[in-house]
C-alpha cells in the first residue's frame, strides 16, 4: 500500500513556479530520499507533505487519506529539521516529551514513551541535561527523539545531518538506517549529499528545477541514469 502519494503537485510563490507538477508514490515503510541541488525545491516539497506549506494545485494523500488542507498535526507525520529547533530552557526529557505534554497525555505515559525513545537513541543518560550541555550529534538525536516519541506513520527529515562533521554524519547515517529497520515507518529524507542518498535510500527521487528527473533505487540510478543531469549528480563525489 502507498503511504504518501503526490498527484500533480505544484507550488508557486507569487509569479515564481517552484514545484512544477510532481507525481510520486511512496510505499509504506519505504526510505525515500529527495536529492538535488540547492534551490531545486526539496524543502518546499517536504513542507507541502508536512502541511507547513500548502500546494498551489494537485492532490496529496497520506495513509490513503486526502490531507490537502489538513493541519500538520492531523497528518500522522513528524518532521526533523536541520536546525534542531530544541527549546533551550527545557531538559532533554521535556524537549522529547513536549508534544505529548501539549496533547495532554497522562504523565506516566509521557515518561514511559520518552524513556523508550531515549533508549533507542542512546540518550537515557542525558535526560536531565539542557540542550546547551549537549554535543551537536546529541542535539540531533534529541530532535529525532522528539519525532519518534509521537509514533508517527511518516517521518520527514530535512537535511538533518548537514550541521555535523563528517565522522558524526557517517555514524548518524548508520543509526538512522537502523532506526528505520526497527520502526518500519515511512521515511522521507531530504539531502543534497549524494553519499547519504546512495547509502540510505530504498528509493531516490532526483529533483531538478522543481521537477522529478528520475525515480529509482540507488543501483538503478547509478547503472541506468535517465539523463545527463542524473548521471552527473549521482556520479559526482561530494
Ligand atoms: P531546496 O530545499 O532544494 O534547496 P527550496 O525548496 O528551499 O529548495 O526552494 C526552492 C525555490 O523556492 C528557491 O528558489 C527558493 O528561493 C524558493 N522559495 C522557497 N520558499 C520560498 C518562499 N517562502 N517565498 C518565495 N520563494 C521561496
Ligand atoms: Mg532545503
Amino acid at each position: 500500500m502507498s503511504s504518501v502519494v503526490l498527484d500533480r503537485i505544484t507550488k508557486s510563490f507569487g509569479a515564481v513556479d517552484v514545484i512544477k507538477g510532481v507525481d510520486l508514490s511512496i510505499a509504506e515503510g519505504e526510505f525515500c530520499v529527495f536529492v538535488g541541488p540547492s534551490g531545486c525545491g526539496k524543502s518546499t516539497l517536504l513542507r507541502i507533505i508536512s502541511g507547513l506549506e500548502e500546494q498551489t494545485s494537485g492532490r496529496l494523500m497520506i495513509g490513503g487519506r486526502d490531507v490537502s488542507g489538513a493541519e500538520p498535526s492531523e497528518r500522522g507525520i513528524a518532521m526533523v529539521f536541520q536546525s534542531y529547533a530544541l527549546y533551550p530552557h527545557l531538559t532533554v526529557r521535556d524537549n522529547i516529551g513536549f508534544g505529548l505534554s501539549l496533547a495532554k497525555r497522562p504523565k506516566a505515559e509521557i515518561r514511559e514513551r520518552v524513556e523508550a525513545a531515549s533508549a533507542s537513541l542512546q540518550l537515557s543518560h542525558l535526560l536531565d541535561r539542557k540542550p546547551k550541555e549537549l554535543s551537536g550529534g546529541q542535539r540531533q538525536r534529541v530532535a529525532i527523539g522528539r519525532a519518534i516519541v509521537r509514533n508517527p506513520k511518516v517521518f520527514l527529515f530535512d537535511e538533518p545531518l548537514s550541521n555535523l562533521d563528517a565522522a558524526l554524519r557517517a555514524q548518524m547515517r548508520l543509526e538512522l538506517t537502523e532506526l528505520h529497520a526497527k520502526l518500519k515507518a515511512t521515511m522521507i529524507y531530504v539531502t543534497h549529499d549524494q553519499v547519504e542518498a546512495m547509502t540510505m535510500a530504498d528509493k531516490i527521487v532526483v529533483l531538478n528545477g522543481g521537477r522529478i528527473e528520475q525515480v529509482g533505487s540507488p543501483m538503478e540510478l547509478y547503472n541506468r541514469p535517465a539523463t545527463p543531469f542524473v548521471a552527473g549528480f549521482i556520479g559526482s563525489p561530494k
